[in-house]
Protein backbone atom coordinates (compact mmCIF):
# COMPACT_ATOMS: atom_id res chain seq x y z
CA UNK A 1 0.00 0.00 0.00
CA UNK A 2 1.13 3.68 -0.72
CA UNK A 3 0.76 4.81 2.53
CA UNK A 4 2.76 2.11 4.06
CA UNK A 5 5.99 4.14 2.27
CA UNK A 6 5.21 7.37 3.39
CA UNK A 7 7.90 8.60 5.88
CA UNK A 8 8.01 12.40 7.96
CA UNK A 9 11.67 13.60 7.43
CA UNK A 10 13.00 13.40 11.27
CA UNK A 11 13.60 16.77 10.90
CA UNK A 12 10.61 17.73 10.09
CA UNK A 13 8.97 15.50 12.73
CA UNK A 14 11.34 17.47 15.50
CA UNK A 15 10.07 20.25 14.22
CA UNK A 16 6.99 19.49 13.80
CA UNK A 17 6.82 18.16 18.11
CA UNK A 18 7.98 21.22 18.81
CA UNK A 19 5.82 23.46 17.80
CA UNK A 20 2.48 21.30 18.83
CA UNK A 21 4.44 20.55 22.53
CA UNK A 22 7.03 23.41 22.99
CA UNK A 23 8.53 22.23 26.05
CA UNK A 24 8.31 24.26 29.28
CA UNK A 25 11.48 26.19 30.80
CA UNK A 26 12.47 24.29 33.55
CA UNK A 27 13.57 27.20 35.24
CA UNK A 28 10.47 29.63 35.08
CA UNK A 29 7.81 27.09 33.91
CA UNK A 30 6.92 29.30 30.75
CA UNK A 31 6.07 27.64 26.89
CA UNK A 32 8.95 27.90 24.73
CA UNK A 33 10.45 27.37 21.66
CA UNK A 34 13.93 25.73 21.43
CA UNK A 35 16.78 27.13 18.95
CA UNK A 36 16.44 24.67 15.88
CA UNK A 37 20.41 23.64 15.95
CA UNK A 38 20.93 20.29 17.68
CA UNK A 39 22.32 21.70 21.22
CA UNK A 40 24.05 18.30 21.78
CA UNK A 41 26.20 18.07 18.83
CA UNK A 42 28.14 21.12 20.68
CA UNK A 43 29.83 19.52 23.33
CA UNK A 44 30.61 16.44 20.97
CA UNK A 45 32.70 19.02 18.54
CA UNK A 46 34.05 21.33 21.61
CA UNK A 47 37.86 21.45 21.10
CA UNK A 48 37.34 18.65 18.62
CA UNK A 49 39.88 18.46 15.60
CA UNK A 50 36.92 20.32 13.25
CA UNK A 51 36.63 23.59 15.49
CA UNK A 52 38.64 25.99 13.92
CA UNK A 53 37.51 28.87 17.06
CA UNK A 54 36.18 26.91 19.83
CA UNK A 55 33.57 28.67 21.64
CA UNK A 56 33.63 29.95 25.17
CA UNK A 57 32.58 28.27 28.05
CA UNK A 58 29.74 30.40 28.56
CA UNK A 59 28.48 30.33 24.47
CA UNK A 60 28.55 26.26 25.19
CA UNK A 61 26.23 26.20 28.34
CA UNK A 62 24.02 28.49 26.75
CA UNK A 63 23.39 26.20 23.70
CA UNK A 64 23.65 23.00 25.78
CA UNK A 65 21.25 24.08 28.11
CA UNK A 66 18.74 25.91 25.64
CA UNK A 67 16.90 22.69 25.05
CA UNK A 68 15.47 23.06 28.78
CA UNK A 69 15.70 26.20 29.43
CA UNK A 70 14.02 29.72 28.12
CA UNK A 71 16.40 32.38 26.27
CA UNK A 72 15.66 34.85 29.03
CA UNK A 73 16.65 32.45 31.67
CA UNK A 74 19.42 31.15 29.37
CA UNK A 75 20.92 34.90 29.99
CA UNK A 76 21.06 34.33 33.43
CA UNK A 77 23.25 31.80 33.50
CA UNK A 78 26.80 33.06 34.59
CA UNK A 79 29.75 31.00 33.45
CA UNK A 80 33.00 30.46 35.70
CA UNK A 81 35.50 32.96 34.03
CA UNK A 82 39.70 33.90 35.03
CA UNK A 83 40.89 34.87 37.40
CA UNK A 84 39.97 32.09 39.38
CA UNK A 85 41.46 30.70 42.56
CA UNK A 86 44.25 28.13 40.95
CA UNK A 87 43.35 25.66 43.49
CA UNK A 88 39.54 25.89 44.25
CA UNK A 89 38.47 27.38 41.60
CA UNK A 90 36.24 30.59 42.99
CA UNK A 91 35.78 33.24 41.14
CA UNK A 92 37.78 36.51 42.28
CA UNK A 93 36.53 40.01 42.66
CA UNK A 94 39.94 41.10 41.48
CA UNK A 95 39.61 41.08 37.58
CA UNK A 96 43.19 42.33 37.72
CA UNK A 97 46.32 39.68 36.82
CA UNK A 98 45.69 36.03 36.04
CA UNK A 99 44.74 33.28 38.14
CA UNK A 100 45.97 32.99 41.66
CA UNK A 101 45.15 31.13 45.39
CA UNK A 102 42.54 32.77 47.15
CA UNK A 103 42.97 33.98 50.80
CA UNK A 104 40.60 30.39 52.25
CA UNK A 105 43.00 28.52 50.01
CA UNK A 106 46.50 30.22 51.80
CA UNK A 107 45.07 29.84 55.26
CA UNK A 108 43.42 25.99 55.08
CA UNK A 109 45.23 24.10 52.08
CA UNK A 110 42.77 21.97 50.66
CA UNK A 111 43.67 18.25 50.06
CA UNK A 112 43.10 18.13 46.45
CA UNK A 113 45.05 18.97 43.59
CA UNK A 114 42.71 21.21 41.89
CA UNK A 115 38.71 22.12 41.65
CA UNK A 116 37.02 23.22 38.87
CA UNK A 117 33.07 24.02 37.52
CA UNK A 118 31.79 25.49 34.15
CA UNK A 119 28.84 27.29 36.25
CA UNK A 120 28.59 29.71 38.95
CA UNK A 121 25.35 28.40 41.20
CA UNK A 122 22.93 31.48 40.76
CA UNK A 123 19.23 31.59 40.92
CA UNK A 124 18.96 30.07 37.29
CA UNK A 125 21.19 26.99 37.92
CA UNK A 126 19.56 26.65 41.31
CA UNK A 127 16.35 25.72 40.02
CA UNK A 128 17.77 23.99 36.83
CA UNK A 129 19.44 21.31 39.57
CA UNK A 130 16.45 21.35 41.72
CA UNK A 131 14.48 19.85 39.08
CA UNK A 132 17.19 17.27 37.95
CA UNK A 133 17.41 16.09 42.14
CA UNK A 134 14.48 16.86 43.12
CA UNK A 135 11.33 16.35 40.53
CA UNK A 136 13.00 13.35 39.07
CA UNK A 137 13.62 15.22 36.09
CA UNK A 138 16.07 13.06 34.76
CA UNK A 139 16.46 14.55 30.84
CA UNK A 140 18.33 16.63 32.26
CA UNK A 141 21.04 14.53 32.83
CA UNK A 142 22.41 14.54 29.14
CA UNK A 143 22.88 18.61 28.60
CA UNK A 144 24.48 18.58 32.04
CA UNK A 145 26.68 15.93 31.66
CA UNK A 146 27.46 17.44 28.01
CA UNK A 147 28.38 20.54 29.96
CA UNK A 148 30.23 18.87 32.14
CA UNK A 149 31.88 16.97 29.77
CA UNK A 150 32.55 20.38 28.08
CA UNK A 151 33.92 21.63 30.48
CA UNK A 152 35.98 18.69 31.73
CA UNK A 153 37.78 18.91 27.79
CA UNK A 154 38.27 22.30 28.85
CA UNK A 155 40.24 22.04 32.28
CA UNK A 156 41.79 18.41 31.67
CA UNK A 157 43.41 16.38 29.13
CA UNK A 158 41.54 13.32 28.70
CA UNK A 159 44.72 10.62 29.46
CA UNK A 160 45.75 12.90 32.59
CA UNK A 161 43.09 11.00 34.92
CA UNK A 162 43.01 7.16 35.36
CA UNK A 163 39.81 6.79 37.45
CA UNK A 164 36.56 9.08 37.46
CA UNK A 165 34.27 8.98 41.07
CA UNK A 166 30.95 10.39 41.36
CA UNK A 167 30.61 11.37 45.24
CA UNK A 168 28.09 9.01 45.90
CA UNK A 169 24.77 8.72 48.31
CA UNK A 170 24.02 7.11 51.47
CA UNK A 171 22.18 3.86 50.74
CA UNK A 172 19.24 5.64 52.64
CA UNK A 173 18.82 8.67 50.27
CA UNK A 174 20.15 6.73 47.11
CA UNK A 175 16.47 4.54 47.36
CA UNK A 176 14.58 7.33 48.09
CA UNK A 177 16.08 9.14 45.26
CA UNK A 178 15.73 6.55 43.32
CA UNK A 179 19.24 7.93 41.40
CA UNK A 180 23.14 9.14 42.13
CA UNK A 181 22.70 12.53 40.28
CA UNK A 182 26.51 12.41 40.26
CA UNK A 183 26.81 9.14 38.52
CA UNK A 184 24.18 10.27 35.57
CA UNK A 185 26.50 13.41 35.23
CA UNK A 186 29.04 11.02 34.76
CA UNK A 187 28.28 7.60 32.93
CA UNK A 188 28.14 7.95 29.69
CA UNK A 189 31.16 10.20 29.28
CA UNK A 190 33.03 7.61 27.25
CA UNK A 191 29.74 7.56 24.37
CA UNK A 192 29.32 11.21 24.71
CA UNK A 193 33.17 12.01 24.48
CA UNK A 194 33.43 9.21 21.29
CA UNK A 195 35.67 7.50 23.68
CA UNK A 196 38.40 9.78 23.97
CA UNK A 197 40.20 9.35 21.11
CA UNK A 198 43.34 10.56 22.59
CA UNK A 199 43.14 7.52 25.23
CA UNK A 200 44.36 4.58 24.35
CA UNK A 201 41.19 2.64 26.72
CA UNK A 202 37.97 4.67 27.58
CA UNK A 203 37.99 6.38 30.63
CA UNK A 204 37.81 4.03 33.45
CA UNK A 205 34.28 5.40 35.70
CA UNK A 206 33.37 3.38 38.84
CA UNK A 207 30.21 3.88 40.50
CA UNK A 208 30.16 1.90 43.65
CA UNK A 209 34.36 1.96 44.80
CA UNK A 210 33.76 5.41 46.73
CA UNK A 211 30.81 4.60 49.32
CA UNK A 212 28.94 6.67 51.56
CA UNK A 213 29.15 4.51 54.78
CA UNK A 214 27.37 7.74 57.52
CA UNK A 215 23.89 8.83 56.98
CA UNK A 216 24.81 12.64 57.70
CA UNK A 217 22.33 15.65 57.75
CA UNK A 218 22.19 17.13 54.35
CA UNK A 219 24.91 19.43 53.70
CA UNK A 220 22.96 22.30 52.83
CA UNK A 221 21.07 22.53 56.21
CA UNK A 222 24.68 23.49 57.75
CA UNK A 223 27.03 25.98 58.14
CA UNK A 224 30.51 26.11 57.00
CA UNK A 225 32.38 24.75 59.93
CA UNK A 226 29.44 22.09 60.47
CA UNK A 227 29.94 20.94 57.04
CA UNK A 228 33.62 19.62 57.81
CA UNK A 229 32.69 17.66 60.93
CA UNK A 230 28.91 16.11 59.64
CA UNK A 231 31.05 14.86 56.99
CA UNK A 232 34.42 13.34 58.71
CA UNK A 233 34.76 10.17 58.29
CA UNK A 234 31.32 9.65 56.19
CA UNK A 235 33.04 7.60 53.17
CA UNK A 236 34.85 4.52 52.73
CA UNK A 237 36.56 2.18 49.87
CA UNK A 238 35.06 -1.11 48.43
CA UNK A 239 38.47 -1.74 47.33
CA UNK A 240 41.37 0.10 48.44
CA UNK A 241 43.60 -1.71 45.77
CA UNK A 242 41.97 -0.05 42.69
CA UNK A 243 42.82 3.62 43.61
CA UNK A 244 46.75 3.30 44.26
CA UNK A 245 48.85 5.53 42.38
CA UNK A 246 45.69 6.68 40.69
CA UNK A 247 44.93 9.93 39.09
CA UNK A 248 41.71 10.46 40.39
CA UNK A 249 38.46 12.77 39.09
CA UNK A 250 35.83 13.32 41.79
CA UNK A 251 32.82 14.37 40.52
CA UNK A 252 29.73 16.03 42.04
CA UNK A 253 27.24 18.80 41.25
CA UNK A 254 27.57 21.62 43.20
CA UNK A 255 30.22 22.75 45.06
CA UNK A 256 29.44 25.24 48.11
CA UNK A 257 32.45 24.71 50.97
CA UNK A 258 34.35 21.73 49.37
CA UNK A 259 33.49 19.81 52.53
CA UNK A 260 32.50 16.78 50.82
CA UNK A 261 35.11 16.62 48.34
CA UNK A 262 37.51 17.38 50.42
CA UNK A 263 36.62 14.54 53.30
CA UNK A 264 36.54 11.96 49.74
CA UNK A 265 40.36 13.49 49.09
CA UNK A 266 41.38 12.75 52.07
CA UNK A 267 40.51 9.30 52.14
CA UNK A 268 41.14 8.77 48.40
CA UNK A 269 45.12 9.87 49.66
CA UNK A 270 45.13 7.58 52.87
CA UNK A 271 44.64 4.84 50.89
CA UNK A 272 47.47 5.54 47.84
CA UNK A 273 46.11 7.75 45.35
CA UNK A 274 48.20 9.62 43.38
CA UNK A 275 46.38 13.06 43.44
CA UNK A 276 42.67 13.99 43.18
CA UNK A 277 41.03 16.56 41.58
CA UNK A 278 37.20 17.81 41.43
CA UNK A 279 35.12 18.76 38.85
CA UNK A 280 31.27 20.13 39.53
CA UNK A 281 28.51 21.08 37.41
CA UNK A 282 27.89 24.25 39.96
CA UNK A 283 30.46 26.53 42.12
CA UNK A 284 28.85 28.64 44.64
CA UNK A 285 29.81 32.26 45.29
ZN1 LIG B 1 12.58 30.42 31.64
ZN1 LIG C 1 40.82 28.87 46.67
Amino acid sequence: MIISDFRIPTSTFKILRRIVFPPKCLSCSRFFHPPDSDAGDVARNAGGPTDSVPLSLQRQADRLLSVCLCQACIRGLVAVESPICDRCGLPLNSRQGGDHRCGECIREPKNYRIARAPLIYEQILTRLIHCFKYKGKVQLAKPLADLLLTAFRLFWEPDSIDLVLPVPLHMKRFRGRGFNQAYLLVCNWNILGGQFPHRPAPLQIERNLLVRTAATVPQSALGRAERAVNIKNAFELNSPDKVKDKRILLIDDVYTTGATVNECTRLLLNRGARHVDVLTLARAV
